[in-house]
């Protein structure tokens, strides 16, 4: 694959001629652009560090020193070590519960839950054919209820009324109560968010786990939050056992380096990428593209 940082290894290489091998100290100075391009890309430092010893410990080991191209050869190296570092094989949502499957979506304000929530349910009516019921917990800002409503309706989805002045679990229990005597396969529940992590969210959050046992904990991200993902993610980490993480914004212009970021630091697979406003755009996460773009 020909990219800037093929480009620019391949010139590292040719300064290196001369000599009748790469050496292991020419490998650690093409290490060093691999570094740049994941900076340039936004994944967070101590992700950067611990890919790049990975990286470094398969590329002493194998091909690039005895590589004819040894610029393209660790490009390739790198390019699968990121693919198998954010991919994981099938990564639809799980719906292997007794209905109503209940999808809890975590993240900060401004992520794209909301949205989020909307474009699965669109995607579990068409392509997987489920009754798909909504609520909103976000009990703090009446116009996000009203914007659930909004984007539920476009989906083609139910929605289960909230208001401002309920506690968020009763309006989960009550909207679980409602899934079950109606028979809808699927509930999912939008929550607060904040502009920052904070401990009332936290333990709301963990409260509202608690209480519906989700099969799905999705935590959506911004793309465009860069480094800044690292810290989040590692919060809500901590606070819920994340099944899957669904990065928004990727019709941006950043490189996406939070997906690799957040996938180290949760652990959980990449399931979805946002990469519209609209409701039809959501992809299922594609991790050898990704790489490619995050690779620049
Ligand atoms: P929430 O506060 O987490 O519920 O976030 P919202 O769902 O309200 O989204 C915040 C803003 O991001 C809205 O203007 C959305 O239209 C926008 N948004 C969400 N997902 C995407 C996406 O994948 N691409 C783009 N371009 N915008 C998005």
């Amino acid at each position: 694959m020909a990219s800037a940082l093929t480009d620019k290894l391949t010139r590292l290489v040719k300064e290196m001629r001369g000599q009748a091998r790469i050496t292991e100290s020419n490998v650690t100075d093409m290490l060093r652009e691999v570094r740049m391009a994941l900076l340039e890309a936004d994944v967070a430092l101590p992700v950067v560090r611990d890919f790049i010893a990975r990286v470094k410990e398969k590329a002493l080991g194998q091909e690039v020193l005895g590589s004819l191209k040894p610029g393209q050869t660790l490009v390739s190296i790198v390019n699968r070590e990121l693919a198998a570092t954010m991919g994981e094989g099938i990564s639809d949502i799980n719906l292997a519960a007794q209905p109503p499957a209940v999808v809890l979506m975590a993240g900060l304000q401004g992520a794209g839950k909301t949205t989020t929530t909307a474009k699965l349910a669109k995607h579990l009516i068409e392509k997987r054919k489920k009754k798909v019921l909504t609520v909103s917990g976000d009990v703090y800002r009446p116009a996000a209820i009203e914007q659930l409503k909004t984007v539920t309706r476009q989906a083609g989805a139910e929605w289960f009324p909230s208001t401002p002045d309920q506690k968020p679990l009763d309006i989960a229990l009550a909207a679980l109560d409602y899934a079950k005597k109606h028979y809808f396969d699927v509930l999912l529940v939008d929550t607060a968010g904040r502009l920052a992590i904070d401990e009332a969210l936290m333990k709301e959050i963990k409260d509202l786990h608690a209480a519906l046992n989700p099969v799905e904990t999705l935590f959506v991200v911004d793309a465009m939050q860069g480094q800044d993902a690292i810290n989040t993610a590692k919060a809500f980490k901590e606070a819920l056992p994340l099944t899957g993480i669904v990065l928004t914004k990727l019709d941006g212009d950043s490189r996406g380096g939070a997906a690799l970021s957040v996938r180290q630091i949760t652990g959980a697979p990449i399931k979805f990428a946002g990469v519209s406003e609209k409701l039809d755009g959501l992809e299922v996460f594609d991790a050898e593209r990704h790489a490619g773009r995050i690779l620049g």
